[in-house]
């Protein structure tokens, strides 16, 4: 009854042939290939008969172009984080250092000695890259590297404790980021969780208590994200590692973050170094390879001999391995740590945390009119003194003072719909910008902004059009 209409609306569209004569097609054709192509303008002529539309065969091949076009955006992108944290889980953490990126690049592109000793000429050990830096570095006896600090806390349980029972304080049974619970590693790792003490307060007679027949190890937890203060009693690493040798247990200790350098050096406060813990009888301390040490992601255990050994043996080891390009980026980031003189010039990490507030406070001079002349009335623009975190649950409550710029909706109505439109828009831009909402504004902390000329480039781009209505 319809065909009328639909012959009437079909005769009005190209053929799939005559829109790839076409010269957007062709060029089209050279960018993504033949049959992307052809699929999306058959995509494109399938949308307009379904719409009952006509269209030329130019304009056909010009909106299959900008579909390819969109597809062809890289989903994983660089962005602006611009949130003040600088170790941002959300947005891959730690930067790489050049020396790393090159280590890495060059990996990927050639064969390397990955698990064959050169000098020998037989099957080597993939560790051997990294085990003689980290237990230099780490002042342990042995090490090796894993997928990430929950794969080593994990691969350390299940290997020492599994069908035993791992005796942990209740201060300690930490949640990093909700996929990461203390307590489900325990029980994934087949070890039976043993909580000790109160929330509050843990004391070396309640682990001696809960130490029996079944005991596998004693663990101590960094308490990352957050600090339990005022009525408060913990026992000291050493203590314990007193305790555990006592009884012939091994004493883990999940370090989380993880530094190689004592960072007072750098103006932030007091972290115990791998090696201060190593040093203070832990048996085997587990840390993160892209947080405070600033490359890759991954998870190192180190300590004592026999111990990585059985954990060697673990045939989750295998699982839970590294690949060539993470190992040439650890081995290039470790070496970087052997000259902390030099570490604020070359890992960015540290760099960004040691970066000073007048450079910060400079930067933000420069970039605000940017803003104000992009934003016009709608917004007020505001210099302002802010404070970074290290992020990770690296020193949690230490607050890095920066310098930011706070932006407001200039009506009083409609604040929430005028923020989140504004942060939409910067998220559009081609180099996405992330900052964070607090107290009806949206703070950008400038601290890890580096490449000026690059912001105020893709600032030119923002359009705040969309979504965004000033009578609001
Ligand atoms: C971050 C953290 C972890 C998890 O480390 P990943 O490298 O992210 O797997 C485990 N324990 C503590 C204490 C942490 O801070």
């Amino acid at each position: 009854m319809s065909s009328d209409g639909n012959i009437a609306s079909a005769r009005r569209l190209p053929s799939v042939d005559e829109v790839l004569r076409t010269g957007i097609a062709n060029a089209a054709i050279s960018e993504f290939g033949r049959s992307a192509v052809v699929a999306a303008v058959r995509d494109v002529i399938a949308d307009a008969r379904q719409a009952g539309t006509g269209a030329a065969a130019e304009a056909v091949a010009e909106d299959a172009r900008l579909l390819l076009q969109a597809k062809a955006v890289p989903s994983l992108r660089p962005v602006f984080n611009l949130t003040g944290t600088v170790l941002h889980t959300n947005l891959g953490r730690a930067l790489l250092a050049n020396a790393a990126i090159e280590a890495a690049t060059d990996a990927m592109r050639s064969a390397v000695a990955l698990e064959f000793d050169l000098e020998a000429g037989k099957r080597g050990d993939r560790d051997d890259h990294l085990r003689g830096l980290l237990c230099e570095l780490a002042g342990a006896e042995d090490a090796t590297i894993v997928n990430n600090n929950a794969a080593a806390i994990l691969l350390a349980l299940n290997t020492l404790a599994k069908g035993r029972e791992a005796v942990v304080s209740r201060g300690e049974l930490i949640e990093i980021g909700g996929a990461f619970r203390m307590p489900e590693i325990m029980s994934r790792a087949g070890t039976k969780l043993v909580e000790v003490g109160t929330t509050n307060r843990t004391h070396f007679k309640d682990y001696k208590a809960a130490i029996g027949p079944k005991t596998g190890l004693l663990l101590k937890v960094h308490t990352s994200n957050y600090r339990i203060e005022g009525f408060t009693s913990e026992v000291s690493a050493r203590e314990l590692a007193g305790l555990a040798r006592e009884h012939g247990l091994p004493l883990v200790n999940d370090l989380g973050s993880g530094t190689l350098i004592d960072l007072t050096r750098f103006g932030l406060k007091h972290e115990p170094t791998v090696a201060e813990v190593v040093a203070e009888g832990a048996d085997l301390v587990t840390f993160s390879g892209d947080k405070l040490l600033g490359g890759p992601q991954a998870g190192f255990i180190v300590g004592r001999k026999e111990l990585l050994a059985q954990i060697n043996r673990n045939p989750m080891k295998r699982a839970l391995r590294v690949d060539k390009i993470r190992m040439a980026a650890l081995e290039a980031t470790l070496k970087l740590h052997r000259d902390p003189d030099r570490l604020a010039a070359r890992l960015p990490t540290i760099r960004l945390l040691a970066r000073p507030k007048v450079e910060i406070e400079e930067l933000v001079g420069r970039i605000a009119p940017l803003l104000v002349a992009k934003l016009g009335a709608a917004y007020q623009v505001e210099s302002v003194a802010c404070a970074s975190q290290i992020g990770s649950g690296a020193l949690p409550l230490e607050i890095v003072p920066s310098a930011g710029i706070a932006i407001r909706p200039s009506a009083s109505r409609g604040q929430g719909r005028a923020l989140a439109a504004l942060g939409a828009a910067l998220r559009d831009l081609p180099v996405p910008v992330i900052g964070r909402i607090a107290d009806n504004c949206l703070m950008l902390d400038l601290r890890c902004l580096e490449d000026e000329a690059g912001f105020a480039a893709n600032l030119n781009a923002l359009d705040l059009s969309e979504g965004w209505d000033a009578s609001a």
